[in-house]
């Protein structure tokens, strides 16, 4: 898989120079590199919102690449919150619940807002929340949704040093108990090694090793 961009005036810019990955069903892939290697647009290519220069992406075996977002199945998590401003915070949580009239939307709003320590702030508007509290009502909302894939771009960044923690012991848990296949970009390496079951480093758009926490931790590839 690869991505150039391509601006006039402007010498072309290799975002993606040619991955390859397969993800397990139910598996987290931590996706670690500094900023600017490259996580953010191999998301957005999953996810739909940016178009491969080259190469392939299959869900179950079937090529997604001419989907458009929407029909992909895919709930996303990123920096940029895109919450709806006028509704309030159960509301954003369960908005997608409601437009494909899932059951029990209320219950497992509350559920999910609990366990990511946001219950108190379900009946506000999220003009007043602080930066890690939207955050985790973003990463609710993409929780909720029963994806066939959960991509996260750096979900816990917004999030102060005790916040963090505990938010990322429970989306541990809660991918695990829901078993989603999941991405999660970060240019963290604790929160890698502690979420991911097997992580890609990445550097200038490929990857510079593919292996559990272990084997990166005890076993580098090289110096990078
Ligand atoms: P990361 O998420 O790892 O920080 P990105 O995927 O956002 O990195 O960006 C990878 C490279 O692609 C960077 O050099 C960035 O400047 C460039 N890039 C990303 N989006 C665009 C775009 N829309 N147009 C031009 N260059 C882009
Ligand atoms: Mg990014």
């Amino acid at each position: 898989l690869s991505k150039v961009f391509q601006r006039r005036g402007n010498p072309p810019v290799h975002a993606v120079a040619g991955i390859e990955l397969a993800v397990a069903e139910g598996e987290l892939l931590g996706l670690l590199g500094p900023s600017g290697c490259g996580k953010s647009t191999t998301l957005r290519m999953i996810a739909g919102l940016e178009e491969p220069t080259a190469g392939d992406i299959r869900i179950a075996g079937r090529s997604i690449v001419a989907l458009p977002p929407h029909e992909r199945n895919i709930a996303v998590a990123f920096e940029n919150y895109a919450l709806f401003p006028p509704l309030t915070v159960e509301e954003n949580i369960a908005f997608g619940m409601r437009a494909r009239k899932e059951a029990n939307p209320r219950q497992r709003t509350r559920e999910v807002a609990q366990r990511l320590g946001i219950s108190s702030l379900l009946d506000r508007k999220p003009g007043g929340l602080s930066s890690g509290q939207k955050q985790r009502v973003s990463l609710a909302r993409a929780i909720v949704r029963k994806p066939s894939v959960l991509l996260l771009d750096e979900p816990l960044s917004h999030l102060d040093a005790s916040e963090r923690e505990q938010t990322r012991r429970e989306l541990k848990y809660l991918q695990r108990e829901t078993g989603y296949t999941t991405v999660l970009v970060t240019h963290d390496q604790h929160e890698a090694l502690s979420l991911a079951d097997r992580i890609a480093v990445m550097d200038g758009g490929i990857f510079k090793q593919i292996g559990t926490p272990d084997e990166v931790y005890d076993a580098p590839a090289n110096l990078f």
